[in-house]
């Protein structure tokens, strides 16, 4: 028989593999080297199964037996439903799996096959039975005979395809491709103690004990983490090498002037991040950096200062946010931590002469661009941002509409909160020659994110809160009298002065269903629980204006309570908030409910957060997330933990970015590996950063960032 190349398709595995091109498609397996990827999502490792003679009533047990009849019978009912019980042997005893109401198990178990089954045993007719079992077919299905050892890989399947089959397809591909080529050096695998490719490759699909699995995965875990490294590496060096970037100016006084005028000291962790982009900036390599600080920790403040230091160097800065709010509440904070340095705003309205008078002429300008600004406005802020007029604009995705040109744009801020892919922010990038980039995200990201997707940027860590905040008290409530202490404790906090925030926000703004029922309790809210309070609902559906200006009076004073229906409008700063109430605090994700409660403690108030929570009672991830969420206010923490509840698969960031995808390695728990396999790929990129002594290499990488390949290749 001849060799497979990996590339080759499926049907070249013979006639009778044809027939599941189509089923291994939905698998997303046209190859046979996609074949070999497609690794088991499980084992059962027959020494642990129980005997049919031994097993117990109520006993969780996973058995393999031989199918030694099939039955159906219909109830009397009208309509008949189908009752199938599949009767299994296994020379100690029988057991019956039976289905109710289902119709498939009669067509899929023949007599004769081996079939693995796992659920919870009760007796009926004096026989065990287990209802509703999980089910493989191992041997005698649609494909026969493979030999499986002690352990039996269970792949993912599909309708059309049973994991029988696949199994006997991998078993197949394994013997007809050969020798594997090893991606990898030579010397690398030494070093790391890895196994080569084949033997992994063999072991992870037919292992013979615990043993192999283990370390074949960590090969191919390995092999993954390394390429993703080496990619990331590769453009770091790149970058750094290639372009040329600004070497801004230390010496002019504008960002110590900036930090001399700040109402409050820096933390220790604001002025290391502070000197270190400094620093970073003044160099004429571009700099990318990634700015990760919790809730409150005060990004902004540090982002300003580098605004400062491009502005004084004679050039301009832009902060780019997520939402028409956000990007209106960093319009505030630099009126109000710019004002007293004689900042002014430009565009919004004429220029008070006055008022240049008293602060001199020689402040640094700001303005906003968002989708709200319109008409004069609009043109006199696009105008000023190309004439330099203006020297730092603030924004939305406003900002990198073609039109919009810059005079000299130095550094490119992006409050990312992980809604821009990496694509918008190389297109706020291309408005300068080279700017300085530094991206902020909302909440910390988990550590090993940190080095991964994320790992061509060098980071500056804000572990630290201002001095004087209290951590916020948070507890979930799930009972009626929870309920009302929650209510209860809205009013004694106003009483003493405080203002609440309360969040019955649809999770999924396209379904209506859910926008309304969040609506109607912020009605019920409103109405009936707090008649006697000062309250303000936001809409999802308000106009920006609108929601602004609710947000303005909330935050000035006017209403005691403020009631949002959407989740990301309440990414405001109000210090003398002390309250929050989240409703179905269990559809929300960690990093959200961190980022929701983020919104009070802002202060020098003690205060508190009451997380309601509607679930389900098998809920097991919703109950780990809230009680997360009681145990520490650590944002660090909760976004390891949040990483460890979900897997990386869900994280927006990456699927838009076209990086390669892990199929094994989980970013949560392969810390170890993650580290060992960025040293060797950044090692190897120093000593030969275009890998031109690494043909194979940088085939293999340049094949794995085939989605990505812009961001490979350019700055
Ligand atoms: P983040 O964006 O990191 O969540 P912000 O930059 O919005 O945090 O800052 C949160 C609040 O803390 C703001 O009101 C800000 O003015 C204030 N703040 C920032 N740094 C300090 C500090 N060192 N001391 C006191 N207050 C600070
Ligand atoms: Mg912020």
């Amino acid at each position: 028989m001849s060799r497979l190349s990996l590339d080759a398709p499926i049907s070249e595995l013979g006639g009778w593999a044809r027939r599941f091109e189509g089923p291994l498609r939905s698998l997303g397996v046209e190859t046979v080297g996609d074949l070999l990827h497609h690794y088991p999502r499980r084992y059962i490792d027959r020494s642990a199964v129980a005997k049919l003679g031994d097993v117990r009533i109520r006993q969780e047990a996973t058995v393999i037996g031989t199918v030694h009849g099939v039955n159906r019978q219909f109830t009397r009912q009208r309509p008949p439903r189908a009752m199938v019980t599949v009767r299994l042997f296994d020379g100690t005893g029988y057991l019956d799996l039976f289905w109710f109401n289902q119709s498939w198990p009669y067509r899929r178990f023949k007599k004769g096959q081996e079939v693995a089954a796992s659920g919870k045993v009760t007796a009926f007719g004096g026989r065990p039975r287990i209802t509703n079992p999980a089910v493989e077919v191992l041997k005698g299905g649609d494909a026969d005979q493979v030999h499986t050892g002690r352990i039996v890989p269970v792949h993912p399947a599909a309708e059309g395809v049973s994991t029988g089959t696949i199994r006997r397809l991998v078993h197949d591909a394994l013997r007809r491709t050969g020798r594997l080529p090893d991606p990898l050096p030579e010397e690398i695998r030494r070093r790391q103690g890895l196994l080569p490719p084949d033997r992994a490759m063999r072991d992870i699909h037919f292992p013979e004990e615990g043993e192999d699995i283990r370390r074949a995965r960590d090969r191919l875990k390995f092999d993954e983490l390394f390429f993703l490294e080496l990619g990331v590496a590769f453009r770091k060096h790149r970058v750094e090498a290639e372009t040329e970037g600004i070497a801004h100016d230390l010496t002019g006084d504008l960002a110590e002037r900036f930090v001399k005028s700040l109402p409050f000291e820096p933390t220790a962790a604001q002025r290391r991040a502070m000197e270190e982009i400094a620093d970073d900036m003044a160099r004429p390599r571009p700099m990318n950096r990634l700015l990760q600080g919790d809730v409150g920790s005060g990004k902004t403040v540090v982002a300003l200062a580098a605004a400062m230091v491009a502005i004084q160097s004679g050039h301009q800065a832009a902060i780019m946010a997520p939402t028409e709010v956000l990007a209106g509440q960093h319009l505030r904070k630099v009126a109000e931590l710019l004002g007293p340095m004689g900042a002014r705003r430009a565009g919004a309205e004429p220029v008070d002469e006055a008022q240049v008078g008293l602060f001199g002429a020689d402040g640094p300008t700001y303005a906003l661009l968002t989708a709200a600004v319109t008409g004069k406005e609009r043109e006199a802020v696009v105008e000023g941002v190309r004439s330099g007029a203006i020297d730092l604009v603030v924004g939305t995705h406003a900002l990198v509409q073609e039109h919009l040109s810059f005079a000299d744009l130095s550094l490119a801020v992006i409050d990312e909160q992980h809604r821009f892919g990496l694509h918008q922010r190389v297109a706020l990038k291309e408005k300068g020659a080279s700017p300085d980039v530094l991206i902020m995200t909302a909440t910390p990201i988990p550590r090993t994110l940190a080095l991964t997707y994320y790992g061509d940027l060098d980071v500056s860590v804000l572990d630290e809160l201002p001095a004087g905040r209290q951590p916020v008290e948070t507890r979930v409530a799930r009972t009626s009298l929870e309920r009302r202490g929650a209510y209860e404790l809205v009013r004694e906090q106003v009483g003493q002065g405080r203002q609440a925030f309360v969040v019955t926000a649809a999770i999924d703004e396209s379904n209506r269903l859910e926008v309304r029922a969040a609506e109607k309790e912020a009605e019920r809210l409103a109405t009936e629980v707090f008649p006697d309070l000062r309250i303000l609902l936001l809409h999802g559906r308000m106009r920006p204006r609108d929601k602004d200006a609710r947000m303005e009076a909330f935050r000035s004073g006017e209403a005691d309570v403020l009631i949002a229906t959407t989740v990301i409008e309440v990414g405001v700063d109000v210090p003398n908030a002390a309250v929050m109430l989240v409703e179905n605090a269990e559809r929300f994700g960690l990093a959200q409910l961190h980022q929701l409660r983020g919104r009070i403690g802002r202060g020098a108030h003690r205060s508190y957060c009451v997380l309601f929570d509607a679930s389900e009672p098998g809920n097991e991830d919703a109950r780990a997330r809230l009680e997360a969420m009681v145990g520490t206010t650590d944002g660090f923490q909760l976004a390891d933990e949040d990483l460890r509840l979900r897997g990386e698969g869900t994280l927006f960031d990456i699927r838009q970015s076209g990086m390669p995808d892990l199929r094994l390695a989980r970013l949560a728990y392969d810390t170890e590996l993650v580290r060992r396999a960025r040293k060797e790929a950044f090692d190897l990129i120093d000593g030969d950063p275009d890998l031109s002594a690494h043909p194979d290499l940088r085939a293999e990488m340049e094949r794995r960032f085939a989605d990505s390949i812009d961001w490979l290749f350019h700055s």
